[in-house]
């Protein structure tokens, strides 16, 4: 194939994560939007020229921190920018959409699959075929499998493949644009939903059955695992597999297949680590200084978990903290990461480090339960994710932030001025520590706090979800899978 005869893709999307329960609202602030070089950077293959056969043209690649769901002018306002993109090249023979998959709009169900038919129309072309690179904690509906040809996700929680499973997406394309044989896919939803810290990939059962997903048979080209996004109040939510190729039967066998062994596992999903009440989880700290671990304890204040979609104002934990002498008055230095309240950093900055500080802190967005934090301003810092304010109360200092920060390495902490190895109990909105914490870790639990992702679903108050959904709902043993198959868009 000549170089001017190339398939034209155009490679555009709108991404992030965001939970029901969050009272938080993602503005368009929020977003960071790539265009050009720093899209193909996101895809190592075609930046390197592997997958020449095709022609892949950056549009807008939009992400933002998970959170609460997105204001409805923002979604237009980046739906439109893509949009703009997509007409200004038209016809295209193809669209790679690079999404997350558990966006929220308000007013507006399955986003993900709105957006795909919109680019699919503007995409003009006859007919386009549309691939999309997700994360494994998407919420992949029918009508979003209706509408794209080749949607595939991450198979590594936590992450680590998200490049490799961009470049496949980008390589189903190649094959479906340049080969003899359209593709075929086949879905069927999982009636499961599963909190992100029982489906990690490095344990059983999320381990095996994401292990075998490159084992395809003849005619299958991807098969596909969503885990799904639990916190999401949607008829949607739930998990999903998706199997595509070139061979109806072998697909639809897979895609049952997959499914079933899913259901079987249901209830052998768990914590990926030791896990319990908040309280539990304190005395296994106090426990640990008693035995004199060398090195910091964390507690995952896992309810409030920014970049699972908390919204960082969840002050409940800290009500704890301060009334536990243990912590206040402990043998070692205990900080407690963060709450936003840019109410509270401008008060610390006014007053300055060494004033007195007496103020009702959490809940800025909305979630209920204020605290009365008093202390000592130890100091107030300017960071590049908004000012830092560190509140001492006896040997507790309370991290409070003008923006929701995650605090995932060793280095988020120091431009704290927080030293880990000087730090008995790190108590953080965090689930499972991210790898440069687990790395300075000298042992740690997951606390099972309140929040808007909070891990406890049950606790959680749902009212759109579709039924029967496990742990909600008994799905009965013998479950079937309804697999429905889907053919290439002959039109639009
Ligand atoms: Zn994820």
């Amino acid at each position: 194939m000549s170089r001017r005869s190339r398939p034209r893709v155009i490679i555009a999307g709108i991404g992030t994560e965001s939970s029901s329960f969050a009272p938080h609202r993602t503005t368009l602030r929020d977003f960071g939007v790539r265009e050009g070089e720093r899209v193909l950077e996101r895809f190592p293959a075609i930046a390197r020229g592997a997958l020449d056969e095709v022609e892949f043209v950056p549009g807008p690649v939009a992400r933002a921190l998970p959170g609460g769901a997105v204001t409805r002018p923002a979604y237009d306002a980046l739906v439109d920018r893509v949009l703009h993109s997509v007409r200004q090249g038209a016809p295209w023979n193809g669209v790679l959409l690079d999404i997350h998959g558990a966006m929220l709009v308000d007013g507006l169900d399955d986003a993900e699959a709105d957006l795909a038919r919109r680019v699919r129309q503007a995409a003009g072309g006859e007919p386009v075929v549309m691939s999309a690179a997700m994360d494994l904690h998407g919420n992949v509906s029918r009508d979003f499998a209706a509408q794209v040809d080749l949607p595939t996700c991450y198979r590594t929680a936590p992450h680590i493949d998200e490049c490799d499973t961009r470049d496949r997406a980008a390589r189903l394309l190649v094959r479906a644009l340049t080969g003899a044989v359209r593709s075929v896919r086949a879905w069927c939803r999982i009636p499961v939903a599963l909190p992100g810290e029982k489906t990690s990939t490095r344990v059983e059962p999320a381990a095996s059955l994401y292990r075998s997903l490159p084992d395809v048979p003849g005619g299958v080209w991807e098969a596909a695992l969503w885990v799904g996004y639990a916190w999401a109040d949607e008829p949607r939510t739930a998990a999903a597999a998706v199997v595509i190729g070139d061979d109806p039967g072998a697909i639809q066998r897979a895609c049952g297949s997959l499914a079933g062994r899913f259901v079987a596992r249901r209830d052998d999903f768990r914590f990926c680590g030791p896990a319990g009440g908040l309280r539990w989880a304190l005395g296994r700290a106090a426990d640990a200084a008693a035995g004199g671990l060398a090195g910091p304890f964390f507690i995952s204040d896992t309810g409030d978990n920014p970049t699972a979609g908390g919204s960082g104002d969840v002050a409940t934990t800290l009500a704890a903290l301060i009334t536990d002498t243990r912590v206040t008055d402990g043998p070692g230095e205990a900080v407690w990461s963060a709450l936003v309240d840019p109410a509270g950093v401008r008060a610390a900055r006014a007053g300055g480090v060494g004033s007195s500080f007496d103020r009702t802190v959490g809940g800025c967005f909305g979630w209920p339960g204020q605290v009365r934090l008093r202390g000592v301003v130890d100091r107030v810092v300017s960071d590049v994710a908004g000012d830092v304010a560190v509140v001492r109360s006896g040997r507790l200092q309370v991290v409070l932030t003008t923006r929701r920060t995650p605090f995932h390495t060793p280095d988020d902490y120091r431009r704290a001025g927080i030293d880990l190895a000087r730090t008995r109990l790190v108590v953080n909105k965090i689930g499972y520590l991210e790898p440069r914490l687990h790395e300075v870790a000298a042992g740690g639990v997951m606390a099972l706090t309140d929040g808007p992702v909070d891990q406890r679903i049950d606790r959680l108050s749902y009212s759109r979800i579709s039924r029967p959904l496990h742990p909600f709902d008994v799905v009965r043993d013998g479950w079937e899978p309804d697999v429905e198959l889907f053919r290439p868009h002959a039109s639009h």
